[in-house]
């Protein structure tokens, strides 16, 4: 089963990619993760997106369609994968379909977590200040979010009507619990 997961940052994509990877034995493909661990083994790659990252901006396509290609080759991926936060610009999603297709691969469903923005800002400063300073992400601050919010709103949004449109969009309310978030989007999986 393959899915992406939508909604912006602080939605809580990770949280429910981490429920779906028990649910149905698949693997989460996120490419801040992985991004971030390019940027901690000081690869080219990391070099070149940690200002772009620590900007709240968003990495080139090309590089990020690469990234993910590589990856849903690897043997892990052959029961599924969900992706979580990628695709987040119209090409990306473009070069998604292009690359399934390749591959011969299709998406099975695609989740928007719809939240409360407002709300977003109190998680972003708890996540922020429950971790310790070693390991808090650079960009998790009101600041940079804001930042973050207006590239999603700009970039990402206008990939919502991309998946509408083929009808394979499902919403969820991200601002019930966890398990009432997780409930819905196994309905959704039936
Ligand atoms: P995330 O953990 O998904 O919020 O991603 C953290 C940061 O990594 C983003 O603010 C971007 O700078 C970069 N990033 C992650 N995924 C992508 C993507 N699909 N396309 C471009 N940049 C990305």
């Amino acid at each position: 089963m393959n899915i992406v997961l939508f909604g912006p940052p602080g939605a809580g994509k990770g949280t429910q990619a981490a429920i779906l990877v028990e649910q149905h034995n698949i693997v989460q493909l996120s490419t801040g993760d992985m991004l971030r661990a390019a940027v901690a083994a000081g690869t080219e790659l990391g070099k070149q997106a940690k200002s772009v990252m620590d900007a709240g901006q968003l990495v080139a396509d090309d590089l990020i369609i690469g990234i993910i290609s590589d990856r849903i080759d690897e043997a892990d991926c052959k029961n599924g994968f969900i992706l979580d936060g990628f695709p987040r610009t119209v090409a990306q999603a473009e070069g998604l379909d292009a690359m399934l297709e390749e591959k011969g691969l299709k998406l099975d469903s695609t989740i928007e977590i719809v939240v409360d923005e407002q709300i977003l800002f109190s998680r972003i400063e708890q996540r922020a200040s429950e971790t310790p300073e070693a390991e808090r992400r650079a960009d998790d601050n009101a600041e940079t979010l804001k930042k973050r919010l207006a590239v999603y709103h700009e970039q990402t949004a206008p990939v919502l009507p991309y998946y509408e449109k083929k009808g394979n969009l499902h919403k969820v309310d991200g601002m019930q619990s966890i398990e009432e978030v997780a409930s819905q989007i196994a309905n959704f999986l039936k």
